[in-house]
């Protein structure tokens, strides 16, 4: 597999400094409202795919390839879900969600995770760590855009209520 670098800061991402909303015209429905998804994910390829998948939907993404970067990110542009690889370079995916959930700042944003990691007790530690949806790669494209969707639009219904289980 080739390795494709600077998809952050080049190609087709949006640059993390200025997120633009876009919309796709792809076959997904796109959201009610321009939605961001943060993508944190450190394998290029996937980075990517998952990237075109959601802004063909009509989302605008966020990309970080690392655990600091994910939560900077999540800091400074609080994004409607997170898309949250378990296996990254700095820090287990685990530990971000955790420490997102002890986040007063992030707390309540829907964190979805996506990882080869597919054992029962992988997936009940990817829980308990605060994770709302658990995705095994490989994923399916249908299932994941059918779960963003119901996390994005969320806090449409309502804007100040908590997170409640779905
Ligand atoms: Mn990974």
């Amino acid at each position: 597999m080739s390795r494709r670098l600077s998809l952050v800061s080049g190609e087709g991402a949006s640059p993390p400094a200025a997120p633009e909303p876009r919309r796709g015209g792809g076959e997904g429905k796109p959201p009610l409202h321009i939605r961001t998804v943060l993508i944190v994910e450190d394998n290029p390829f996937n980075l990517k795919l998952l990237d075109d998948l959601l802004q063909a939907a009509g989302y605008t993404t966020l990309t970080a390839t690392d655990g600091e970067q994910a939560l900077d990110q999540a800091m400074q542009f609080m994004p409607n879900v997170i898309l949250l690889d378990i296996g990254l370079p700095d820090m287990s995916g685990v530990d971000v969600a955790r420490a997102i959930r002890n986040s007063d700042r992030l707390h309540k944003i829907p964190v979805i995770a996506v990882t080869a990691y597919a054992t029962p007790e992988d997936e009940a530690v990817i829980r308990l760590a605060g994770c709302d949806e658990y995705v095994a790669k490989p994923i399916s494209a249908p299932e994941l855009l059918k779960l963003v969707r119901r996390h994005a639009n969320f806090r449409l219904v309502g804007q100040e209520g908590g997170r409640e289980g779905s």
